[in-house]
């Protein structure tokens, strides 16, 4: 089955989110667990906590369809010292806010060196990050997205993906999420079936379907290989429908959280509702 879903607002805290998943009628869900614009964050209180268990559970929704986004400021990778200590401090909180919040997955983007190293130096950096971090927490896990490769960020490579999950000691606890806006701005197209089944492929052989464990579903306002990070709304960008009504019909992204991160909020139920309608059901 699909679960398809988008980020949705915590805003009045956490457990807002699945009461706004559900507005939207999403079977998925994405959110910041801490406001994503600043390093520290209160600790999330007893309350809260049991009101998000409570209505994830009212309103249906396991944390297997469920991907918190870390915050934007966290750089795995980062060259200078004080920002990767700054860095680590704030995805092993995240790490714990996601697992006292009963959540299984935590999304972020890997990294980016500023130009200052290698891409190879970046990505050792970051696996050393999430070592470091799994070590410090337990059961979540570290989902890497992929990247549009913009402004020196790794991951734009599906082999970036490879060598940092063949360099983090925990293989339970690592896993990756494709973004089809990244993807195509980093030069995967996806816009036929033909040229779909070739990203595909290549992302089974270099990094492996089994370690895939989300999808975040935009459209792109900008080129193939432009190396630029620009959501659009679905259908208004250089996607097309075509290209989700072919990732709906995939067997392979069945049971896993497929996430809007579309521009404008306003279209998100009628983008699940159309995403929805191209599962085929014969
Ligand atoms: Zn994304
Ligand atoms: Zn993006």
């Amino acid at each position: 089955m699909k679960y398809v879903g988008a980020h949705v607002s915590t805003t009045g805290g956490v457990h807002h989110a699945p009461l706004n998943a559900r507005k939207i009628g999403a079977t998925a869900f994405a959110l910041f667990t801490k406001n994503q614009r600043q390093w520290k964050s209160k600790p999330l209180t007893e309350d809260e906590i049991s009101k998000f268990k409570e209505y994830c559970e009212k309103e249906n929704y396991s944390s297997d369809y469920i991907l918190p986004h870390d915050t934007y400021l966290i750089n795995l990778g980062a060259p200078e010292k004080e920002m990767l200590e700054k860095s680590r401090e704030t995805f092993i909180d995240e790490l714990r806010r996601c697992c006292q919040l009963g959540l299984k997955y935590l999304n972020f983007h890997p990294g980016s060196h500023k130009k200052k190293m290698s891409d190879e130096e970046c990505l050792k950096l970051v696996a050393e990050s999430v070592n470091i971090c799994l070590g410090e927490t337990q059961y979540v896990m570290a989902v890497i997205e992929a990247t549009a490769g913009q402004g020196g960020n790794v991951g734009y490579r599906f082999q970036h993906l490879a060598a940092l999950i063949e360099m983090v000691e925990d293989k339970t606890r690592v896993g990756v999420c494709l973004d089809t806006c990244h993807i195509f701005a980093a030069g995967y197209d996806i816009r036929t079936p033909e040229a779909y089944e070739k990203t595909m492929r290549e992302f089974a052989e270099v990094v492996g379907f089994n370690y895939l464990v989300g999808m975040h579903l935009n459209d792109a306002k900008v080129e193939l290989g432009s190396r630029k990070d620009r959501h659009h709304s679905l259908g208004k960008g250089e996607l097309g429908w075509d290209t989700f009504k072919i990732i709906m019909q995939d067997p392979r992204l069945d049971d896993m959280p497929l996430v809007l991160e579309t521009i404008d909020e306003d279209l998100w139920a009628e983008e699940i509702k159309q995403l929805k309608s191209f599962v085929s059901t014969s």
